[in-house]
């Protein structure tokens, strides 16, 4: 379902993607892992197409991405929904709004459909009842799910995490994972992670990549990445982070 090509990225005369070749299957769940710096935020910075590559070709459900022609490349990155670090929800919006904005604007969905559709989702992330509210009146941790809900509301065939619990108190973090999981167990969405909780990366991951100066050195099942990894780099970060 996505595919990168030979894809590199620099910034200046930092080459942050290098060569970078890696595919997804429809309906798996592969999580990035690697240093600070490896290049993992800048492959979902590509995807959302945030960001341009160099050179190389990405591709998602058989349309380009890069290069393109704008509208392939539309076409390409509506099958795409990302969940971000900072939630990044409209906060001047009510919750129902930040759910329903995308789906009229973008995909030209009427009002009324896009409003009982984001009431089911906002059900199934657990916030039915705060529909009128402001992002500054819910926790972070209900903010990011409503995050994931207006992600949901696309009807993405890919689902983007970046590091989507970082920015959350500590006791807010397990009900956004569980979600997540739900989310990886009940429906085919395609999912792409870069994450630190290694625990939740074993869960749901069909694949782990693991990323360093831009190249995937290591690839496999969870099973085998954390338990028993090949290469000594892969060792040595697991080693710090685990
Ligand atoms: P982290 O786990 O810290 O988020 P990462 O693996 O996600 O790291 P990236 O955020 O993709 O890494 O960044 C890779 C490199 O690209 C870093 O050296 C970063 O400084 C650089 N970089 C990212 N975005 C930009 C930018 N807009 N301009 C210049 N350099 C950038």
């Amino acid at each position: 379902l996505i595919r990168f090509d030979d894809v590199t990225k620099r910034f200046g005369d930092n080459t942050v993607l290098d060569d970078l070749c890696f595919s997804v299957r429809p309906g798996k769940h592969v999580t990035l892992i690697g240093p600070s710096g490896s290049g993992k935020t800048t492959i979902l910075r590509l995807l959302m197409t945030l960001e341009k590559p160099d050179e190389g070709t990405i591709t998602v459900a058989g349309k380009r991405l890069f290069p393109a022609q704008e509208k392939e490349r539309r076409e390409a990155r509506k099958k795409i929904g990302m969940v971000f670090q900072q939630f990044n929800l409209f906060p001047n919006m009510s919750v129902l709004r930040n759910i329903t904005e995308a789906p009229v604007r973008v995909l030209g969905r009427p009002k009324e459909e896009a409003e009982a559709r984001a009431k089911e989702l906002l059900e199934l992330v657990g916030l039915g009842d705060r529909c009128g509210a402001r992002p500054s009146q819910l926790s972070g941790g209900q903010q990011q799910r409503v995050a994931i809900a207006r992600a949901l509301a696309m009807e993405p065939r890919v689902l983007l995490l970046d590091e989507v619990t970082s920015a959350l108190d500590p006791e807010l973090v397990a009900g956004v994972l569980d979600l997540l999981r739900d989310i990886a167990r009940t429906t085919d969405i395609t999912m792409v992670c870069v994450t630190h909780e290694m625990n939740f990366a074993r869960d749901i991951s069909d694949e782990v990549l693991m990323f360093d100066s831009g190249k995937v050195i290591e690839s496999g099942p969870p099973e085998k990445i954390f338990s028993d990894p090949e290469q000594a780099r892969t060792r040595e970060f697991l080693g710090a982070v685990l």
